[in-house]
C-alpha cells in the first residue's frame, strides 16, 4: 500500500486538507464526470486526467491511505536527511504487525482487519494519537547478553516550537510547520536494553514515537533488536561460546590461561592432553536467563597451533 508518489492530490481534486469528507467526494463527483472516458469520445488526455482524479480520491477518500500520504508528502518537504543511528526499517507496517505471520490456511481478512477499524477523522481540530515507530537497533553482543543502557538517534513529529504547536503565526498559518502544528527532528533516547534479550525482539517504549496533534497522545515506540556480530564470542541461547587458540605444549602438558569473558577476564585451567575442539564449560559467565540475574555458561573451544 506504501505506494510513493509525488502528485499532489489535493491540488488535483482541488481541495484543501481541512475540506470535509462530503465535499472531497462532491469535488471527485464533479472532476470525474467531467473527465468520464464516455463523455470524451475516447480523448486519450481526459482519460489520463480520469484516472489520476480517481486515484486521488482513492487515496483522499481512505482514512489510513490520506495518513500515510500526508505523512510521505510531509516528510518529503520538510524532512532533513536521516541521522546515521536511525536505520528506518519497516516503518510502515501497522504496529504489532511484525514477525507476525498468517496462519497456514489462515483467512487474509483477519490479518487486515487492523486497518479497516481505524476511526476516521472527521473534523481536523480533533485530537489525533502521534505516529508509531518502528525501527531496527544495533546493538554489541555483550550488551544484548548482559543488558545496558546504549542511545539511540531517529527522527520523529516533535511539536513545533514557533507556534507553540498551534500552526498559527499571528493571522497567518505558522511558516516553520506549514500549519501542521509539528516538525520533524531528530531526538536521542537512551533505551534500555534488558539481560539476556533474544536477538529479533522487539522492545515497545511508549510515548516515544511522534507527537499527536490537538492535544492527542504520541504514537509508540518499536525498536527491534539486531545483535551485532562479535569478533570473539558467539551467542546460542544463553550459552556464550568463544573459541581460544592455545600452543601446541600448553595442549599437551596443560597449564593456566587467562581467557576474555563478556565483562572482563578469567584464568582457566586447560587440562594436559587437551585435543583439538574440546570444550570448556565456564559456568555463570554466558548471557543473561530470561532477563534475570541468573547467567548461563561460558564455553572455550580449543583449538591448538601446530608446531613448525
Ligand atoms: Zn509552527
Amino acid at each position: 500500500m506504501a505506494q510513493t508518489t509525488n502528485r499532489d492530490y489535493y491540488k488535483i481534486l482541488g481541495i484543501t486538507a481541512k475540506t470535509p469528507k462530503q465535499d472531497i467526494k462532491k469535488k471527485y463527483r464533479e472532476l470525474a464526470k467531467k473527465y468520464h472516458p464516455d463523455t470524451n469520445q475516447g480523448s486519450k488526455e481526459a482519460e489520463d486526467k480520469f484516472k489520476i482524479v480517481s486515484e486521488a480520491y482513492e487515496v483522499l477518500s481512505n482514512a489510513l491511505k490520506r495518513k500515510e500520504y500526508d505523512r510521505q508528502r510531509s516528510y518529503k518537504t520538510q524532512s532533513p536527511p536521516r541521522p546515521s543511528g536511525g536505520r528506518p526499517a519497516w516503518d510502515r507496517e501497522p504496529p504489532g504487525g511484525f514477525g507476525r505471520r498468517p496462519p497456514p490456511g489462515g483467512n487474509e481478512q483477519y490479518y487486515q482487519e487492523p486497518f479497516a477499524a481505524e476511526p476516521e477523522p472527521v473534523d481536523p481540530n480533533m485530537p489525533t494519537s502521534g505516529f508509531d515507530l518502528q525501527f531496527i537497533i544495533d546493538v554489541p553482543l555483550p550488551i544484548v547478553a548482559l543488558g545496558g543502557v546504549i542511545p539511540y538517534s531517529y527522527e520523529k513529529y516533535v511539536k513545533c516550537k514557533d507556534c507553540d504547536g498551534s500552526g498559527i503565526q499571528g493571522d497567518d498559518e505558522c511558516s516553520v510547520c506549514q500549519g501542521k502544528q509539528l516538525i520533524v527532528r531528530s531526538v536521542t533516547l537512551n533505551v534500555k536494553i534488558p539481560p539476556g534479550v533474544a536477538n529479533q525482539y522487539t522492545l515497545s517504549i511508549i510515548k516515544e514515537g511522534g507527537e499527536g496533534k490537538n492535544g492527542g497522545p504520541p504514537g509508540q515506540l518499536f525498536l527491534k533488536i539486531n545483535t551485532l556480530p562479535h569478533p570473539k564470542f558467539k551467542r546460542v541461547k544463553n550459552d556464550i561460546i568463544s573459541e581460544v587458540t592455545i600452543s601446541r605444549k600448553l595442549a599437551d602438558e596443560g597449564g593456566t590461561l587467562e581467557v576474555e569473558t563478556l565483562n572482563g577476564s578469567k584464568t582457566i585451567q586447560v587440562e594436559e592432553g587437551t585435543l583439538i575442539g574440546e570444550e570448556l564449560l565456564i559456568p555463570g559467565e554466558g548471557a543473561a536467563i530470561s532477563w534475570g540475574k541468573k547467567r548461563g555458561a561460558l564455553i572455550i573451544k580449543f583449538n591448538i597451533e601446530e608446531n613448525d
